[in-house]
């Protein structure tokens, strides 16, 4: 009988075995984790399950039964140690080994850390076990420091505060955010952190860290000193790829693919955060970290394996939340382009667009959700704007979309 071994028990994994299934593939399928946890989306760890409105059962990609129902075979806590890509074989942390007709790596990124920043009071974001022992100590009156103003820390420092702690960012660049989405909207996200009490602080490098009786004492790199309870590390991540490196595959900066996820060797393929893949529209390759992205890789390689030779060539999609806001983009955010920007700043409800060659190429928008769904839209069929249009609330980027022919036939009526 076939068998595909997914190894990672993210998202990417369990979409590529929903996949095989929808698709009426019925020979086994195996799921290796090194979680002990049935697959679960991450995006909540740092914000529903921080504020205690979700318990770790809420954010699982599929319950208990739906694995049994429908013969996925789960191997949680067990890590993929070896990979044999000649025999097709993969060896598992207990000493046994799995032989395959095809594998997928979907084994995600893993929190980047910092040499000497470590300890019972510094704390990472990846996975539940992070996230219970950080709401642990999120307790009112606390005082947070967070090395890093991305996402991660964005999102924690939103939940920290409202749950009554005190919290100071650091991060070496300008704005928060800066790097993912420009300083539009990194500036206005600072504007909106620090009205509610966060204090952030940029352009500061945090160089040491010593743990104390009560506390952490961090050392800027100025040499000022500084005092908080606990510290959270969120200052990027390393692609797990170490396993596909050892196996002889393409690595560099991520597992290295094609446009339909096939790594360097045969019946290999890798999906999700960890892959460095071959984007037919953008000519070269990406690696994102998108909880989308990865999914809809999943489905992709699904089709792939059995059969289909289909490229992914979606423009990447992503969201954040912050307190009551809402930031979402679409297409790849390479700061390139005529940056322009429609809706107000001043209001904070507006979209930043790179438009090339009267092209929408990606935007970013702040509580503009209908920008970014009509971009969506609008970038998987040909269409040509100007700046001004763009910059003008008032004009409507759904009139930049093709018309159905239904719409086609009754105006020809009238
Ligand atoms: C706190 C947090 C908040 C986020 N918020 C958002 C958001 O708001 N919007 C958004 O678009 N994205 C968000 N993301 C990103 C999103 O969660 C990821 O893009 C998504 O989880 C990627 O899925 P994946 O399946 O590729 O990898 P992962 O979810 O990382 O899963 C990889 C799995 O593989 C396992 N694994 C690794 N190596 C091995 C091995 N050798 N053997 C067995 N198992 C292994 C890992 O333990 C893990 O279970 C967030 C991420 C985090 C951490």
């Amino acid at each position: 009988m076939t068998r595909f071994v997914l190894v990672g028990g993210g998202v990417a994994s369990a979409a590529t075995a929903a996949g095989l299934r929808e698709a009426g593939f019925d020979g086994e399928i195996v799921l290796v984790s090194d979680e002990s946890h049935l697959p679960y989306e991450r995006p909540p760890l740092s914000k529903e399950f921080l504020t205690g409105t979700f318990a770790h059962t809420d954010f699982r990609v599929n319950q208990e039964s739906w694995y049994a129902d429908n013969a996925i075979e789960l191997e949680l806590g067990t890590r993929a140690t070896d990979l044999d890509p000649v025999a097709r074989r993969v060896s598992l942390s207990e000493g046994r080994s799995l032989t395959y007709d095809a594998l997928v790596l979907a084994t995600g990124v893993r929190a980047r850390t910092l040499p000497g920043f470590d300890g019972e009071r510094v704390h990472f974001l990846r996975t539940i076990a992070d996230a219970e022992r950080l709401g642990q100590r999120l307790a009112p009156g606390r005082h947070l420091a967070i090395l890093g103003a991305g996402f991660i820390g964005c999102e924690v420092a939103a939940v920290a505060v409202a749950r009554g702690l005190r919290v100071t960012v650091f991060d070496p660049g300008p704005v928060p955010l800066g790097r993912a989405l420009g300083a539009e909207i990194g500036g206005a996200m600072g504007g909106i952190h620090t009205e509610r009490g966060v204090e952030i602080r940029t352009g500061e490098v945090v160089s040491a860290m010593t743990e104390t009786a009560s506390g952490v004492q961090l050392r800027t790199s100025s040499g000022k000193l500084f005092e908080c309870d606990d510290l959270l590390v969120g200052i990027g991540s390393i692609p797990n790829s170490e396993i596909a490196a050892q196996a002889g595959i393409d690595v560099d900066g991520g597992i290295l693919t094609d446009e339909y996820g096939r790594t360097s060797v045969p019946h290999v393929h890798a999906i999700g955060d960890v892959a460095s893949r071959f984007h037919p529209v953008h000519g070269r390759r990406l690696r994102v970290e998108h909880h989308e992205v990865a999914m809809r890789h999943g489905a992709n390689t699904a089709r792939n394996l059995l059969g289909a030779s289909e490229p992914f060539a979606e423009e990447h999609f992503f969201w954040s939340h912050q307190y009551e806001h809402n930031l979402q983009s679409v297409g790849h955010f390479a700061g390139g382009g005529t940056r322009v920007i429609r809706g107000s700043i001043e209001e904070r409800s507006f979209s930043v667009f790179s438009l090339e060659n009267g092209r929408i190429r990606s935007v970013v928008a702040l509580d503009r959700p209908l920008d970014v769904l009509h971009t969506r839209k609008l970038l998987a069929v040909p269409h040509e704007v100007t700046a001004e249009q763009l910059a003008d609330k008032g004009f409507p980027l759904k009139s930049l979309l093709p018309r159905k022919a239904g719409a086609r036939r009754s105006e020809a009526r009238t």
